[in-house]
């Protein structure tokens, strides 16, 4: 196979970036090692908020780029049809100590470009967030901070790159990197090689393990692990912003936000671990999120049974503490889109158009496509959005529609059918594309019938339905099989 750019992971820097090479005439491939898209890294599991940008120190790269990135986020939402909500956030000050560093925040926050930050204290504080400590004794506020969904981000931009002319190669492992004279050649991959003028590293986590196929042995990749919890929607009216406490030297802290889909989520916590692949919850961990949430929120201290789920993620956090998106004389054609922590989500789109950049420095001629559609249709929600009139015209022309399959999402089988129709072949594309087994009883209804649907529609037995593909089986054998003892019949 052949293709002129040919980008490594499909997380959300790897999708904003062939999103917008497909605004161009060229030949873009994206290869991914999961089943789908954003099931590999952090892309799936992260807090969802668009940073205002005064954390990252002035003149860093994440610093400019995640400012960047925020401004972009309202264009790109509605032209792809992401959920995004600009709800402000505030970082919460108990002390005087504490109040220096707000200050020392905003002044950061100046310097990076961020317009209206304001500190806010007394009775305006208590009006902004009802519920908040009432020992709080001031916040920063950022009203251009904002929530989304990160995998339904990286979904749209990938479906909408491919409307562009995008190939997307999924269950594709980049394994090997083939560099002749000094420029780039080919890309081995475990279903064959394929041969490239350019390759972009956006492998996550994985990043510096990739750059090494290349010879580029300057970072390392540490998997910085956040555990969360993600409370039921009937406490969502609890907290009106993303609040935030002072930041620590290695994170923003533990954060309760409300979410773009109407929970509310607390964490993350930080520790650095050793296994890039260790995504598990722990006891110490989940008791950390919630003290540090109800540090902020302390009416959550009587609400632990309304904890609907707990999940992690691990940040790639690179050696040099900055994002590293850069090209070499040696081998040529090769860039890193590596140590993408966080802001990535939020920076995503300022990063796409700095690779674009860099592209066209390293000679890649890139003229605009006069086709280039910038929309996408999204899959249509009309129970979750109470639209009855929409409801009732779906219903009218596919009575699919009229099957609600999760009760607790309110999600009908005509939205899984197009979920499965856009690409979604797992049970987790499937809840990623429509929130079916996001709800209070976190699939306990609906999985069944979700897996059925699956095995239908792809024309595969139930047993081979999985959660997100490889081994994550979710029904070993068949019950009379049990019983009669032979699970291979
Ligand atoms: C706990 C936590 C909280 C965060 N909160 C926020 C936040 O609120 N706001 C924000 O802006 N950012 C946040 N971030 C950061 C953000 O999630 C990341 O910066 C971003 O998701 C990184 O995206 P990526 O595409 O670079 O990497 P990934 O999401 O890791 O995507 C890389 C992809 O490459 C694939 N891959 C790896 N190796 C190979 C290979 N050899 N061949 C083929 N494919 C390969 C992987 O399977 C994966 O899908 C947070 C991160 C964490 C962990």
């Amino acid at each position: 196979m052949k293709t002129t750019v040919l980008i490594i992971g499909g997380g959300i820097a790897g999708t904003a970036i062939a999103r917008e090479l497909s605004k161009y005439d060229v030949d873009v491939t994206l290869v991914e090692k999961e089943k789908d898209i954003a099931f590999g890294g952090p892309t799936k599991a992260n807090t969802a908020i668009i940073h205002a940008g005064y954390d990252d120190k002035p003149g860093t790269t994440a610093a400019k780029l995640c400012r960047r990135g925020n401004a972009k986020w309202g264009r790109l939402s509605s032209e792809l049809s992401i959920p995004f909500r600009r709800i402000g956030s505030l970082v919460i000050a108990f002390n005087d100590d504490e109040i220096s560093v707000l200050y020392e925040l905003m002044k950061r926050g100046e310097a990076n470009g961020v317009q209206d930050l304001r500190i806010i204290m007394g009775r305006e504080l208590f009006e902004m967030e009802p519920n908040l400590n009432r020992k709080a004794a001031a916040g920063l506020y950022a009203p251009s901070a904002g929530v989304t969904s990160p995998y339904e981000a990286a979904i749209a931009l990938a479906e909408n790159a491919r409307m562009n002319g995008v190939s997307f190669l999924l269950e594709t492992e980049a394994t090997g990197i083939i560099i002749k004279n000094g420029k780039v050649k080919a890309v081995q991959t475990n279903r064959g090689t394929i041969h490239t003028r350019y390759i972009i590293n956006a492998a996550g986590l994985f990043a510096d393990e990739v750059s090494a196929m290349a010879g580029i042995e300057e970072f390392k990749i540490t998997p910085r692990k956040g555990e969360y919890v993600i409370y039921d929607k009937n406490l969502r009216s609890l907290v009106n912003h993303i609040l935030f406490p002072i930041p620590s030297p290695i994170s923003k802290g533990i954060t309760v936000t409300p979410t773009v889909d109407g929970n509310l989520i607390a964490g993350p916590t930080a520790h650095d671990i050793e296994d890039k692949r260790d995504a598990s919850t722990t006891f110490e961990g989940i008791e950390e999120v919630l003290r540090g949430a109800c540090k902020l929120v302390p009416c959550l201290s009587a609400r632990r049974d309304a904890i609907i789920s707990s999940f992690s993620g691990l940040r790639p956090q690179p050696s040099t503490g900055d994002f590293i998106i850069k090209s070499y004389e040696e081998p040529y054609g090769f860039i890193n889109v590596s140590g993408i922590k966080s802001p990535g989500l939020t920076s995503a789109p300022a990063i796409a158009e700095m690779v674009v950049e860099i592209l066209r420095a390293e000679g890649l001629r890139l003229e605009m496509k006069s086709d280039f559609k910038p929309y996408r249709r999204p899959i249509e929600h009309p129970f979750r959005d109470f639209n009855p009139a929409k409801a009732e015209a779906l219903i009218d022309q596919d009575r699919s529609y009229g099957h609600v399959v999760c009760r607790c999402e309110h999600v009908s089988e005509g939205e899984i059918l197009e979920a499965i129709r856009r690409g979604a072949t797992t049970l987790d594309g499937v809840k990623y594309r429509t929130r079916a087994g996001m709800g209070r009883c976190q699939g306990g209804f609906c999985t069944p019938h979700i897996i059925k649907i699956l095995a239908r529609e792809l024309g595969i037995p139930v047993e081979d339905v999985t959660k997100k593909g490889g081994d994550s089986k979710v029904l070993l054998y068949r019950a009379k099989h049990l019983l009669i003892g032979d699970e291979k019949e």
